[in-house]
């Protein structure tokens, strides 16, 4: 083992404290075997104090190695979460995503973080058939979606790509960058629907039953 780069500041979900906090790179070495650099790196999260351990793209350039981070999984995995009041299906695919993120499977986290929006577009009533992006410019008609969401939705390029080629449904750039991107963007959207309406709702009833059990007291 030789060392390498220590990396500035990163964000990672902490697998302990479940924040999305920055991490300070504590450690970095790379191992060489057969003319092949190994990265390895240990670091501590802001927020809980707790050490994760990554491990770096392996590479045939000595230079590429201390260059780019090249993320390829952390270890502990974070178990993902969702709130129960998301619908089962929608839930179950969502977590599929973040699970897959969180191993560097960043093509098939796109991939179910779509399918995720799919599932959802036709959730909330759009047509069935119609291409993801049309599903969603609807919902935004129908008033069943924000604004801002569905504005975003046609920013993120993999949504638009939903060709019937395995050549042009946009999968061969997906990176890790453009999987969190549509990843945070697909929790941003589940919160909106599912699980803002409803604590709002909640909050009212409450206030309401308040209101009510004090008129009876007069
Ligand atoms: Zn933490």
């Amino acid at each position: 083992m030789e060392s390498n780069t220590i990396w500035p500041i990163e964000k990672f979900t902490c697998p302990y404290c479940h924040a999305i906090s920055a991490f300070n790179c504590i450690f970095s070495q790379r191992g060489v075997n057969n003319k092949t650099y190994y990265p390895i790196s240990v670091w501590s999260c802001h927020n809980c104090d707790k050490g994760i351990f990554v491990r770096h793209g392996e590479t045939k350039n000595k230079h590429e190695s201390s260059l780019f981070i090249n993320i390829k999984s952390i270890l502990p995995a974070t178990e993902p979460s969702v709130d129960e009041k998301i619908p089962e299906g929608i839930a179950e695919d969502f977590i599929e995503a973040a699970r897959d993120y969180n191993i560097a499977s960043y093509k098939s986290s796109a991939v179910m973080a779509r399918r995720t929006i799919q599932k959802m577009s036709l959730n909330l009533g759009a047509t069935k058939g119609k291409k993801l992006y049309q599903q969603i410019e609807e919902l935004k008609k129908s008033g069943k979606l924000h604004f801002d969401l569905a504005d975003m939705a046609t920013e993120i390029r993999f949504l638009g790509n939903d060709g019937a080629h395995p050549d042009d449904d946009g999968l061969d750039d997906v990176g890790r960058e453009d999987a969190k991107e549509i990843l945070d963007f697909t929790s941003e959207l589940l919160d909106d629907l599912y699980v803002r309406p409803q604590k709002i709702a909640a909050m009212k009833s409450k206030r309401k039953a308040k209101a009510t059990s004090g008129n009876l007291k007069k």
